[in-house]
């Protein structure tokens, strides 16, 4: 095989045995890689029902064939398994080196299971193995941990380490690497601390093959000149993702107070524009030159890498002002290894119950030295911090039905930052995302904005499958950054013509897009496997969008209705071969080669 290695490293803490298995080539042809292997393996191996912070859970680090190979925008991979905060699938890409390393330690994947009895972390050399010590370490920030790791393996290494709040269990935990590039929203950074697993360092030292060498060379460097050629790149390069913090506001879906408006007048104080004017040095993921990395001095002249999710999340949905402030709760939020986008949920979500005096402590929007206590707090569960640690969702349950209705998540994750009620398909990009609320599957919003803006549309559900299949199955199963086709349009032509050549077999986009769908049903078996009592409002956007209208900017009044986004979501379902329960079909199971999912879901929802 060439693209692939068709070996991957499994790893039992709690024996600290290891072995190599070999997968036969039909796994990667049906996956392709990254979180396409990764959702077959965590279907095969984990038992249904496993506490996801249990020694049973699975922790996979997948690398896709394109992984960290000389074409733009390479260097990430995937990090998924079953998710303490929506007890379903849970996954998240990271840019970094050790996408580098793993992709050239002989292995696509690395399978880690079990539990350690005391603080370590797992140094992977090629094909050695070995369990180093980290109670010195436990306890550091995600930065400080891997500062000192790098102390000891130097710097050409890969490195994914968890801070406090992966140790402390925290349910949006991260995994974090090279100071602020993170991943694995839904609490992947818990399982690692469930496992009391500090870091894992990764070195690798063999050449990926490639089956056509020339035609590789060819086609990649020809698609890194489109990049630098592209008419957009020189704004990228200067704001990356900030820019869209103007172009939310304008559209009337930037996150403010919790998600109850899409507008906030202060809005400069958060900009793109401002961002220019602080920043200081540009990062990026390894094989990117088009790095989107901007780095700030923060209000305590401490350096931030910030992009829109973050600023947006921290900024305007707590109405917290000047975008110094803002770096340094991101700041913290990466040393902490907190998911920045629901601890700006999280934080919103507290801020109203304390308005509405569902809870006892006062917490003020925009309260800044409230806002990193309270952050601080959650990473190491102390006082109200435990409360805050376990999400959105469970918070509201725990107050009650009135916070339930401005609670903003779907199946437990929440929400990235797009407010959604005056962008219906944006609702059910959120809806039907693989790891519930994120942005990354689908941002068919854009879209929205430039087309039907208020329209509940067949084209709309078609054009968000299309999406998913390219950015949710193709870019995460690859695995690339989807950004230099998004942001700078590069043609998608290039994707199959590039993995055509390193494979050596002949790939399309519709061959991959069958790929695609084939993850999306597996990766619905996998919630229903874990859910049992599976129903279409687990699909739902958050109802604040549905009951209380935007009062201030352009879309003053509208919000979501009910009976369309039923009708868009069920034209949503038909296109994928699911029934109306959002249950796949006997039938698109047996087309995908996943009837082996058949006789677990037939047992537990039935078949139609
Ligand atoms: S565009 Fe940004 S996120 Fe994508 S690979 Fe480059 S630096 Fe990483």
């Amino acid at each position: 095989m060439y693209g692939w290695w068709g070996r991957v490293l499994y790893v039992d803490l709690t024996t600290k045995r290891v072995k190599e298995v070999v997968l036969d080539e039909k796994y990667y042809v049906e996956y392709i890689g990254g979180r396409g292997l990764a959702v077959r393996l965590l279907w095969d191996l984990n038992p249904p029902g496993v506490d996801p912070l249990s020694p049973y859970n699975h922790l996979v680090i997948a690398a896709g064939p394109l992984s960290a190979l000389p074409l733009p925008s390479s260097g990430k991979l995937v990090v998924a398994s079953k998710s303490p905060l929506t007890c379903g699938y849970g996954d998240g890409n990271i840019g970094t080196m050790a996408s580098y390393h793993l992709r050239r330690t002989g292995y696509d994947a690395v399978v880690i299971t079990g539990a350690l009895k005391r603080p370590g972390y797992l140094y992977i050399e090629d094909n050695k193995v070995e369990f180093q010590d980290a109670e010195d370490l436990w306890g550091r920030s995600a930065l400080e941990a891997e500062d000192g790791l790098m102390c000891i393996h130097g710097k050409n290494a890969g490195y994914l380490v968890i801070g406090p709040a992966g140790e402390n269990l925290v349910r949006y935990a991260t995994i974090v690497s090279q100071r602020g590039r993170s991943g694995g929203r839904p609490g992947i950074g818990a399982v690692m601390g469930s496992k009391k697993l500090k870091a894992i360092v990764v070195k690798g030292t063999r050449e990926p093959t490639i089956a056509n060498k020339e035609e590789f060379r060819k086609v990649s460097e020809e698609a890194y000149r489109k990049v630098l050629a592209s008419d957009a790149y020189n704004f990228w390069i200067r704001q990356g993702t900030m820019a869209t913090i103007v172009w939310s506001q304008q559209n009337s879906c930037l996150p403010t107070m919790n998600f109850r408006e899409g507008v906030w007048e202060y809005y400069e104080s958060i900009s793109g524009d401002l961002m220019e004017k602080l920043k200081v040095e540009r990062r990026g993921c390894p094989y990117c030159n088009m790095q989107c990395g901007n780095v700030v001095l923060d209000f305590s002249i401490e350096k931030s890498e910030l992009d829109y999710e973050n600023v947006a999340m921290l900024g305007s949905n707590i109405l917290l002002s000047d975008l110094r402030r803002v770096a340094e709760v991101n700041r913290i939020a990466d040393e902490l290894g907190i998911d920045t986008i629901s601890l700006g949920n999280v934080l919103g979500f507290h801020m109203e119950a304390s308005e509405r005096k569902l809870v006892d402590e006062r917490v003020e929007w925009g309260d800044f030295r409230e806002v990193k206590r309270l952050a601080v707090e959650t990473a190491y569960r102390r006082g109200v911090g435990a409360f805050l640690a376990e999400g959105v969702m469970r918070m509201a349950r725990s107050l009650g039905k009135e916070a339930e209705e401005f609670a903003i998540h779907v199946k437990g994750l929440e929400v990235s930052a797009y407010d959604c009620h005056s962008a219906p398909a944006m609702a059910l990009a959120y809806g039907t995302s693989p790891i519930g609320a994120h942005h990354k599957d689908a941002w068919i919003i854009s879209y929205e904005v430039r087309t039907d803006r208020l329209g509940y549309t067949r084209e709309k559900a078609e054009r968000l499958v299309f999406l998913q299949d390219v950015r949710g199955g193709m870019f995460e199963s690859l695995t690339t950054c989807r950004l230099p086709w998004v942001e700078v349009g590069l043609d998608l032509e290039y994707y199959p013509k590039l993995l055509s050549a390193v494979t050596g077999t002949t790939w399309t986009l519709d061959s991959i897009r069958v790929v695609a769908n084939r993850i999306y049903t597996l990766i619905r078996a996998y919630w229903i496997r874990e859910y049992r009592d599976w129903s279409r409002e687990l699909d739902y956007p958050p109802i604040r969008w549905f009951k209380q209208p935007l009062t201030k900017g352009p879309y003053a009044g509208v919000k979501l209705d009910f009976e369309k986004f039923n009708k868009m979501l069920d034209w949503y379902y038909e296109m994928r071969g699911w029934d109306s329960r959002g249950v796949p079909r006997l039938e698109t199971l047996r087309k995908l080669n996943l009837e082996f999912t058949a006789p677990v879901l037939q047992e537990i929802v039935g078949l139609e």
